[in-house]
């Protein structure tokens, strides 16, 4: 099959007074950036970055016009890199992908192969954006609690923003490997949802409002995945089980942290960050094999919202107002 030279995608351009509008727009192959790979993208996804960069909030473009799209999937049309050849199935995520250089929300991406990872067996494009960033980081966060020694013995684990992307994963991936989650959420109608993907026990946002006024609380969990920060994880630090440990991985709920060093120092907490764009590659590698293991598809399935490239203006919106639940998946030739 010849490849076409021309693709859609859906494009941001800035106008003079500062507003980025989205535009379904055919381009030709020559439009695309420099690269040394050229994929024929099939799928990506919206995370919460995405909806920042669909509504030109956050100062994460640098130039427009802009392909928005922070992860993709597909097939290696074209390469000069000796790592991928022509028919070669891969995922994208991370690297700035999207936000400095055009990205997914497109038939085609031209990007530096060293970002590029090889989907595993066992996992389609579809399955791999339903993962995306968002699961992806949600692994990276599983994996760093283990490589702290918490195992399913030490304790339940919390899960906060359990309906939004990273937690949704995260709490089908803990419940796989057998660890009792608790669910934080803030969406009432969400229980049978959550229980669904392996929570034990659902506990509502409202838990962490007020402000944290003693140092130490009664030790409720041995590890946390933290998708929210901000007053959520002043909460939660007070409450984790000696030499328990928090991987923070999101901000949905604020950026500042005002707590105290105690629990630190008398309960031999760690907080464990988490980032998933830069991630060395061995890691990448490390953190895709395992979803296909810990990660169970029907759970993932659950998840789903199947959209297409025009769909995304208006999710970006409700993204940024916690309003999506699981993970969408785009198709791009929908
Ligand atoms: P989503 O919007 O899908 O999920 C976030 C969830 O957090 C919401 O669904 C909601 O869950 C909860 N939430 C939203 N607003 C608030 C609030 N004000 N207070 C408390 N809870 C809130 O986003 P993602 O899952 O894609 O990303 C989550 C976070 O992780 C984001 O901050 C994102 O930037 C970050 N992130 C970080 C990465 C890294 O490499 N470190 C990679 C990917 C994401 P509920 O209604 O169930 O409470």
């Amino acid at each position: 099959m010849t490849a076409a030279t021309e693709f859609q995608a859906l494009v941001l351009d800035k106008s003079d007074d500062g507003k980025v509008a989205p535009t379904i727009k055919t381009l030709p192959d020559s439009a695309l950036p420099a690269g040394d790979v050229t994929v024929r993208v099939s799928h990506s996804t919206l995370n919460y970055k995405d909806g920042l960069v669909l509504n030109g909030l956050g100062n994460l473009v640098r130039d427009y016009p802009h392909v928005p799209g922070v992860d993709f999937a597909g097939t290696v049309e074209a390469s000069d890199s000796p790592a991928f050849a022509p028919g070669d199935r891969v995922v994208l995520t991370g690297w700035r992908v999207g936000e400095v250089h055009w990205g997914g929300y497109s038939q085609k991406a031209r990007v530096n192969g060293d970002w590029l990872v090889r989907l595993p067996d066992g996992l389609d494009a579809r399955h791999a954006m339903a993962i995306g960033t968002a699961g992806f980081t949600s692994m990276l966060a599983v994996m760093a609690l283990e490589a702290h020694g918490i195992t399913p013995d030490s304790g339940p684990v919390l899960v906060t923003g359990a309906t939004g992307g990273v937690g949704s994963v995260a709490v089908a991936i803990l419940a796989r490997l057998g660890y009792t989650v608790e669910a934080v959420t803030g969406k009432a109608d969400s229980d049978a949802y959550l229980k669904d993907l392996g929570a034990s026990v659902i506990v509502p946002r409202s838990d962490f409002a007020e402000p944290v006024t003693r140092p130490l609380l009664k030790e409720r969990w041995a590890g946390c995945v933290d998708a929210v920060g901000g007053q959520m994880l002043a909460n939660i630090l007070p409450q984790m089980k000696y030499r328990g440990a928090v991987a923070a991985v999101g901000l949905a709920g604020g950026n500042k942290l005002e707590t105290t060093v105690v629990p630190f120092l008398l309960r031999g907490i760690s907080l464990l960050g988490i980032d998933s764009v830069m991630a060395p590659k061995a890691e990448r590698e490390a953190a895709w094999a395992r979803l296909v293991t810990d990660l169970p598809l029907d759970r993932l399935d659950a998840m789903i919202q199947d959209v297409g490239l025009a769909d995304l203006p208006e999710l970006g919106k409700q993204i940024l107002k916690g309003g999506v639940t699981g993970r969408v998946v785009v198709d791009v030739d929908r």
